[in-house]
């Protein structure tokens, strides 16, 4: 017999953990599989922070709640160098990955979460589980899929006491497109007037491919927590490090989120902490890796865009990150001459037919019947691609 919580019962294994479990079978099986569905970063972590990582191996007591003071203060002076933001160090929590963050947030916050689709897989399965709703803005292809000002009021507007947090993430997994300055100063605007909190999930922020990643917090202070970590920038997803940094007048909310964290995860692992305060604090061993890092992304992702376009896709280049979210919409008779009518069944077709793993839209909030797929473009040697790049000139 079988006795689950009645919101987790049914509920898949995230969708792209799952698909990167079957990836990694059939490669066992001996088949060639191109593996753009996981995005995990393709390279390695910094060597600076790699040598901290092995010079505080013997760090084991548990650190503070919150995390390490001199990690607070390296995510502090980080903002304050990159945003013009300021903080104070103990508006600063760290955990074991943003998504556990963004978890416990949503434990700890009473109200309904608004998320604009397409948009990353685990927002509204973490919803679900605490049993929260979820209010879904679609957001248009046509717009790059951003959420326009316009959309946001109309949905505060229907409800306008209603507490709730949105989320905004740019540069966007799944899409690659990222806010300009006007469009985040006017969301801005909007979530002031309606007293959202948003919670900006900015880990690919330095990965935009220009540079310029602006963070909606310099537009709305107030309301906005930074979700941050090392898994996308620094490459470092399996570390398990997130930060979140909130306003003083989220205070209550840090709090909250402290006090559950002290009973769950007490701390995130130590050595892991002390690594982290190198990648925060910068430097230009650091710069350079970063500025490599967005050198090829920038050029695999214009290739991959353009390939899309001279097989008859309509979609803007990407701006940064690592993903596309193409819609196949204008090849569909074609598709459907050879069976193939949903995402879905696309990417079921393309794996066994061709070996690319790739998924749906519908992980990723997106109807069945559109075409669209997220390729994740990581399948490559991350290690000799930032080797091979210091061999071509360019820039600094
Ligand atoms: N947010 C987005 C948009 C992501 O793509 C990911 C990772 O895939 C995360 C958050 C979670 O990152 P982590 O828990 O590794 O910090």
């Amino acid at each position: 017999e079988v006795h689950l919580n009645l919101n987790v019962r049914g509920l898949p294994l995230s969708a792209t953990l799952e698909i990167n479990e079957i990836s990694n079978r059939l490669i066992k099986e001996g088949r060639r599989v191109y593996k753009l569905g996981l995005g995990q970063s393709p390279f390695p972590v910094p060597q600076p922070v790699v040598e901290e990582l092995r010079a505080n191996a013997h760090q084991k007591d548990y650190l503070p709640v919150r995390g390490l003071t001199a990690l607070q203060e390296a995510v502090v002076d980080y903002f304050e160098r990159t945003q013009s933001l300021v903080y104070r160090p103990e508006h600063v929590l760290v955990g074991p990955g943003s998504k556990e963050l963004m978890f416990i947030l949503q434990l700890v916050y009473y109200g309904d979460l608004v998320i604009p689709t397409p948009s990353w897989v685990s927002y509204a399965p973490q919803a679900h589980i605490v049993g929260h709703q979820v209010r879904w803005i679609p957001t248009r292809e046509d717009n790059s899929w951003l959420l326009t000002p316009e959309e946001l009021e109309r949905l505060c507007a229907k409800d306008p006491t209603k507490p709730r947090i949105v989320i905004l993430n740019y540069p966007n997994n799944p899409t690659g497109y990222s806010y300009s300055d006007r469009q985040l100063q006017e969301l801005a605007a909007v979530a002031r007037k309606h007293r959202i909190i948003l919670l900006s999930d900015e880990i690919y922020g330095e990965l935009q491919f220009d540079g310029g990643h602006a963070s909606i917090a310099r537009y709305y202070p107030e309301g906005t927590i930074i979700s941050s970590g090392l898994s996308k920038w620094c490459g470092a997803g399996g570390w398990r490090l997130g930060t979140f940094i909130f306003p003083k007048e989220l205070d209550w909310l840090l709090e909250g989120m402290a006090a559950v964290a002290s009973e769950t995860f007490t701390a995130t692992s130590a050595p892991i902490q002390y690594a982290a305060v190198r990648a925060f604090n910068g430097g230009t061993r650091i710069e350079r890796y970063l500025w490599q890092s967005r050198r090829i992304l920038a050029t695999l992702g214009d290739y991959i865009h353009q390939r899309l376009v001279r097989m008859g896709l309509q979609l803007a280049p990407p701006q940064g990150g690592f993903y596309l979210f193409p819609d196949f919409e204008p090849l569909r008779e074609k598709l459907a001459a050879r069976g193939i009518g949903t995402s879905p069944e696309l990417c079921k077709r393309l794996l066994d037919e061709t070996g690319v793993a790739i998924l749906p839209g519908t992980a990723f909030g997106r109807p069945e019947e559109e075409l669209t797929v997220r390729l994740a473009y990581v399948d490559f040697d991350g290690a000799r691609a930032l080797a091979a790049a210091e061999q071509v000139p360019g820039g600094k």
